[in-house]
């Protein structure tokens, strides 16, 4: 297996080739108009020139410690869009001057000892897939330097209490390396965001990351049944409990905390029994707008679907294989106990009410794998897999691709859809002169979906991240002023400060800043994400 790549999604030399980003570069150019459009040639590390580190590690954490070029360079951004585009321009101004490793809840501690006495930045790493700037090593105020904590060799699953189906496994572990360790239990966390490959517990945990399966269990936090975490000011393990009225969930205070409260070490996590049977549709709608109240009505139907992923007429045209005219629900149920037939009957009923076409092979419960690898499914599941080395070669083309993501109560849905594929369609025009806005809803609620939006433009070269700012402020501030929340899954990091800022109430923001003052005073841990010690609100 190659190693990871320093600039962009996943392992070196995965993705699309050279003549493949050629190939992409041709069709978007004549999509866009812009045949200028060339696939530049991707980094190297001969490339990159790294500032010398502005501090050593101390002999003690010597043996966790690294200052490897490629080390430094791989952990300097996250991998959102503005962190492909600087990677891709060469431009690693502020990587992190050391990173440590630890092995262990001790070696976590000595570390932010050291940091804590040298005033020295500390960011905690799970995976790095970070789209919002939270792992950024370029961190602002009068620190000596900035120290990455790196808990990739903390992977382990450490115990496990099958009867209560619950296991105790270590933040650093990534998603394939903590499913197969469950795998012969029998067991699965069955969460799988997007980027589950080369994200981590602990990540999943601080950014509150949501999975694929849109409805149930999907966010990490209903997951979590227990929480160890190092603060420097001392360890806060709470206690395992299946429910607990006593005041206000310590768990909640972490889960979301962005590594700037403490380091998470490990959890107790709960653990599904591995489904067995599947049963999978993909459910045509014509229309553009199509669909929607079918997927209210299933959200709002008391049965159970695992997935039920509403793509519009664009999204399905590009990732499931749709015409362009309709709207494709997949819809999807899972089990590890019983057959889904009644439950697929019911979901077909809601959806043929609201005008949905169900193929009739739907209607049967299978009791393999490939059911969900088949048809628009399958079309689409490969797409979804496969489409974080795709926006590398986009941006390698001159290509903007970046998403974002919100949700609202159905009430004000409408409202807010509208206005974001009128205002910013307009805004891709006005900034890059042509480009695409579509939308797919990847988690639904009884009271509301969270669309995701996609956008596709020709990029001007050298003018990337002051054009994808202009249009990313105009989508925010829509957000802002419906009051839908800046962000479902994405978390907040450094770039939806300004939004967050907003949507936070100010009592609560007081209350956070105080937590961060009793745990963290001399404020090393991932400066910048979520709040400021001042209480100033920054400007968009
Ligand atoms: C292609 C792609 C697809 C994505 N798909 C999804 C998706 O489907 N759903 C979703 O929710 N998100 C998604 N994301 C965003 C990202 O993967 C999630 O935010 C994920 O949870 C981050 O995990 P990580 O281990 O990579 O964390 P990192 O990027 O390493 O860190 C993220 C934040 O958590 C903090 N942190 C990390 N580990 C710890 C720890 N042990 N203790 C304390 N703080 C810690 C960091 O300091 C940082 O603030 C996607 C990102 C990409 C690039």
């Amino acid at each position: 297996m190659s190693r990871l790549s320093f600039w962009g999604w996943g392992r070196e030399g995965a993705g699309p080739d050279d003549a493949a980003r050629e190939r992409l570069a041709k069709s978007l150019g004549e999509r866009f108009g812009r045949p200028d459009l060339r696939a530049a040639p991707l980094p190297r590390l001969e490339e990159i020139t790294l500032r010398a580190p502005r501090i050593a590690p101390p002999s003690a954490l010597a043996a966790i410690a690294s200052s490897d070029p490629w080390e430094r360079a791989r952990h300097t951004y996250g991998r959102s869009y503005r962190d492909a585009v600087r990677a891709q321009r060469r431009d690693f101004a502020h990587p992190p001057d050391w990173v440590a490793f630890p092995r262990g809840e001790a070696e976590v501690a000595a570390v932010l000892e050291h940091c804590t006495r040298e005033r020295i930045a500390v960011i905690p790493f799970g995976g790095g897939s970070s789209v919002v700037g939270g792992v950024e090593a370029n961190v602002v105020g009068d620190y000596r330097g900035v120290v990455t904590l790196d808990l990739s060799r903390m992977a382990r699953v450490l115990e496990l209490d099958r009867s209560s189906r619950a296991a105790r496994i270590e933040a650093g572990v990534l998603g394939p390396a903590l499913e197969d360790q469950l795998r012969p239990h029998g067991l699965t966390l069955r969460h799988f965001p997007q980027s589950f490959e080369f994200s981590s517990l602990g990540g999943w945990i601080a950014t509150r990351s949501g999975g694929h399966f849109a409805t149930r269990y999907t966010h990490i936090d209903d997951f979590v049944e227990a929480l160890r975490v190092l603060t420097p000011t001392g360890v806060i393990a709470t206690r395992r409990l299946p429910g607990s009225g006593a005041g206000p969930s310590p768990d909640r205070a972490f889960i979301g905390s962005e590594g700037a409260l403490g380091v998470i070490t490990e959890a107790w996590m709960r653990l599904q029994d591995r489904p067995t049977r599947r049963a999978n549709a993909s459910v045509r709608f014509p229309g553009y707008d199509a669909g929607v109240s079918a997927v209210r009505a299933l959200s709002q139907s008391g049965i159970e679907q695992a997935t039920v992923r509403r793509l519009d007429p664009g999204e399905a045209a590009t990732s499931a294989g749709g015409s362009g005219r309709e709207a494709i629900l997949v819809l999807g149920f899972e089990s590890a106990d019983h057959d889904l037939d009644a439950w697929m009957r019911r979901a077909a009923e809601l959806c043929r009410d609201h005008g949905g076409a169900v193929p009739d092979d739907a209607l049967r419960t299978r009791d393999d794998a490939a059911a969900s690898r088949e048809g628009s499914a399958g079309t689409w599941r490969n797409s979804f897999i496969g489409a974080p080395y795709v926006r590398d070669a986009l941006v390698s083309i001159g290509v903007l691709a970046e998403t974002f993501e919100t949700a609202i109560t159905w009430d004000r849905f409408e409202r807010l859809h509208g206005r974001l594929i009128a205002e910013v369609g307009e805004a891709l025009r006005r900034v890059y002169g042509a480009g695409s806005i579509t939308c797919r809803f990847t988690h639904v609620y009884p009271d509301g979906p969270a669309p995701y939006y996609s956008l596709l433009a020709p990029a001007r070269r050298g003018s990337e991240l002051e054009q994808w700012d202009e249009v990313k402020r105009v989508a925010s501030d829509v957000l802002a002023e419906e009051g839908a929340t800046i962000t479902h899954h994405h978390a907040v990091g450094r770039d939806h400060r300004p939004w967050y800022d907003r949507q936070r109430p100010e009592g609560f923001a007081r209350a956070l800043r105080a937590a961060k003052a009793e745990l963290d005073p001399a404020w090393v841990l991932n400066p910048g994400v979520l709040f400021d010690r001042a209480a100033a609100r920054s400007e968009p």
